[in-house]
């Protein structure tokens, strides 16, 4: 579900005429206000993924693409689409309808001033959903210090430095510590992949392409390439 501007270009529509588009440029994040959602099941963790602090967020209301200041949990969209996954495409409509989050019920698209004075308010975060008692936690927070996306973006800087040969190890080493946790997580500890973006956001590896940057393995060693640079 996105934001663009506070008045729509089909205006002047008045009412919502269920023609699927909000739905289909991603969906939305969740706030304080949908925690009941949460707990009765409705929208569970493997239908969320987490933004993190400093991961690049198209951010709507400003139209750009920036760095996250704050935490985020979002529907995930359909497999390599935007498309919210609750969205049914046939139907042109939301298969929760009745239980759809505060950002949805706050969307006009003929006028976006509702969801613009919410919309940044009190976002849940996956540590609103994960306590500190809970035997994850502690992975995550060694994650989080481990591989920030704060600490990716400033070693991405010294790419272009006398220290950048430096920097890239750095940077794969962050991606080596990741690909292992997460897989440890899931072969040794039980963990479900499909709840690993919620928990820990999306793989670094994912977001180095935003950067321009893609990892490979060369004969067993991760290097660091430009994307689509083919060695
Ligand atoms: S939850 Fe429902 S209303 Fe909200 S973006 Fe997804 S399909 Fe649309």
């Amino acid at each position: 579900m996105t934001v663009n501007s506070s008045k729509s270009p089909d205006a002047p529509r008045t009412s919502c005429i269920q023609c699927g588009s909000c739905c289909t440029k991603g969906g939305p994040a969740l706030h304080k206000q949908d925690m009941d959602i949460m707990r009765r099941g409705v929208i569970m963790p493997q239908h969320l993924f987490s933004l993190r602090v400093g991961e690049k967020v198209y951010e709507n209301v400003v139209g750009a693409v920036a760095p996250s200041r704050e935490e985020m949990v979002k529907i995930k969209g359909k497999p390599g689409s935007w498309i919210c996954l609750f969205f049914n495409e046939e139907e042109k409509n939301c298969g929760i309808y009745q239980d759809r989050p505060m950002e949805c019920q706050a969307l006009a698209c003929w006028d976006t001033s509702a969801i613009e004075a919410v919309y940044a308010k009190d976002r849940l975060t996956r540590f609103d959903l994960v306590g500190p008692q809970d035997a994850v936690r502690k992975f995550m927070d060694a994650h989080e210090k481990r591989c920030s996306h704060r600490e990716m973006a400033r070693l991405i800087g010294l790419l272009s430095s006398e220290q950048a040969e430096k920097a890239a190890n750095q940077i794969l080493d962050m991606v080596l510590y990741e690909n292992d946790m997460r897989a440890m997580l899931v072969q040794k500890a039980g963990l479900k992949n499909e709840h690993l973006d919620f928990l820990f956001g999306r793989p670094l590896q994912e977001a180095l392409k935003g950067y321009g940057l893609e990892v490979k393995n060369i004969r067993g060693k991760l290097a660091l390439f430009p994307v689509g640079n083919n060695p």
